[in-house]
């Protein structure tokens, strides 16, 4: 059986048992069910992903700047490609932040436990108000010491963990440029790095349908009816994100800075678009792409293959529009009021994370955990959109590789 159909039947069964049980939900058998046995299977399936988080951040940020930086004689080809790739993701990172504070998916979403009043929620919220100035956050950007960072990252730090791969990135394409030796040993190890924590989410999606329907079935019985209609316009916020930046964000920049026709672009690389939705990976993606590059869209072979491949895990502006969307969406959901610098923290994160973030199915999932933690919102709340994921990761992963796709048409464009 196909992954998706696999979850989709986790989803369905365990939101309808959930849904089932809700009335009966204080019963001590359901209780010890829902404690002791769907309880652990969800968290077991989350801190596996959680403990890869810190390794493949650091390795996959230092090897995406590694390769935007490097390329002797593609040195303005890499200079584009970030300009570009921040551009890109920061225009989507807007979008969603703009609909989910215009749509407001999550706001009158009750959560038993965390009404108006109660203790819990008195305590998300001072967390949320311990929120430090715009200029103490912008001075911690920058860590002292990136081993307290990394040691501090999974409760609130990673950012500035995220700025030292950064620079270290940076460091490293200065430093190797006599001496060809370095680059190999660190990035080698870095790639090592990466691959094997890969290989663990790979190991933990499997997990996934069992984590699904134990996540779902848990947030069912607690919220009943309510979660799934909430959920419905969380879901339209993120698919008109999406097509906002698919169709209109990209159409601009093809016609207005390579003066192609949209149309005849997006007709061109339909096969692309329809794998990158079927798989729900940039990665598996990237040989079609490559060839559609050079064979549909007739861009020069060297630039388009270092943008696509850099891309495939560096620019993905879908994930960097839902990471932001549901990051609100769930302070709205727990009520957590955002100051204007925090949803800037938001937006600067989400940009982050979309470099980060793997090409792979659920690669987002770890760096959304952190984005929660770092605005002070529960990072179990990812259970609430799990169930939905795998639909979103299919769109987004779809706007993800279009966005390649495109930033390799502006950068390969002839100049007059
Ligand atoms: N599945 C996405 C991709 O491969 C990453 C994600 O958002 O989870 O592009």
């Amino acid at each position: 059986m196909k992954a998706h159909t696999k979850l989709l039947i986790a989803l369905i069964s365990g939101a309808g048992l959930g849904l089932l049980l809700h009335p009966i939900a204080d019963q001590d058998w359901v209780y010890a069910l829902s404690t002791h046995v769907f309880s652990p299977v969800g968290q077991i399936f989350l801190r596996l992903i959680f403990m890869v988080v810190v390794p493949m951040v650091v390795s996959a940020l230092i090897m995406g700047v590694y390769e935007l930086g490097e390329g002797q004689g593609l040195g303005k080809v890499a200079s584009k490609t970030f300009f570009y790739t921040a551009v890109t993701s920061l225009a989507s990172v807007l979008i969603g932040v703009t609909l989910v504070n215009v749509l407001k998916p999550g706001v009158g979403m009750v959560l038993p436990g965390l009404s108006a009043d109660s203790a819990p929620l008195d305590k998300i919220k001072n967390n949320a108000a311990l929120g430090k100035s715009f200029s103490a956050t912008l001075v911690d950007l920058v860590p002292k010491n990136p081993l307290e960072a990394a040691v501090k990252a999974l409760d609130g730090e990673m950012v500035s963990l995220m700025v030292f791969a950064l620079l270290f990135g940076v460091g490293l394409v200065f430093a190797s440029a006599h001496d060809k030796r370095k680059e190999s040993i660190v990035i080698a190890a870095c790639t090592e790095v990466f691959n094997a924590c890969m290989k663990i989410v790979e190991f933990a999606m499997k997990l996934a349908p069992f984590a699904v329907f134990a996540l779902v079935f848990n947030s069912t019985i607690k919220f009943g009816y309510q979660l799934f209609s909430s959920l419905l316009f969380y879901v339209l916020a993120v698919v008109i994100g999406l097509a906002i930046q698919q169709f209109v964000v990209y159409s601009l920049m093809l016609k207005g800075i390579a003066k192609r026709s949209p149309l005849q672009f997006f007709l061109s690389i339909k096969d692309v678009m329809l794998y990158a939705f079927a798989t729900a990976s940039s990665n598996a993606t990237l040989p079609k792409s490559l060839a559609v590059a050079e064979k549909e869209l007739g861009l020069p072979r060297a630039s388009s293959r270092f943008v696509l491949t850099v891309g495939s895990t560096a620019n993905q502006n879908g994930t960097a529009l839902f990471e932001g969307i549901t990051v609100l969406f769930l302070a709205q959901v727990y009520h957590v009021d955002l100051s204007l610098a925090q949803q800037m923290q938001v937006v600067l994160l989400s940009v982050m994370a979309g470099i980060g973030t793997a090409g792979v199915p659920g690669g987002s999932l770890p760096l959304i955990m952190i984005l929660l933690q770092q605005v002070g919102i529960p990072a179990e709340g990812i259970g609430i959109v799990l169930g939905v994921d795998r639909f979103l990761d299919m769109c987004r992963t779809t706007v993800n590789v279009t966005g390649d796709l495109v930033i390799a048409t502006l950068v390969g464009k002839k100049n007059p």
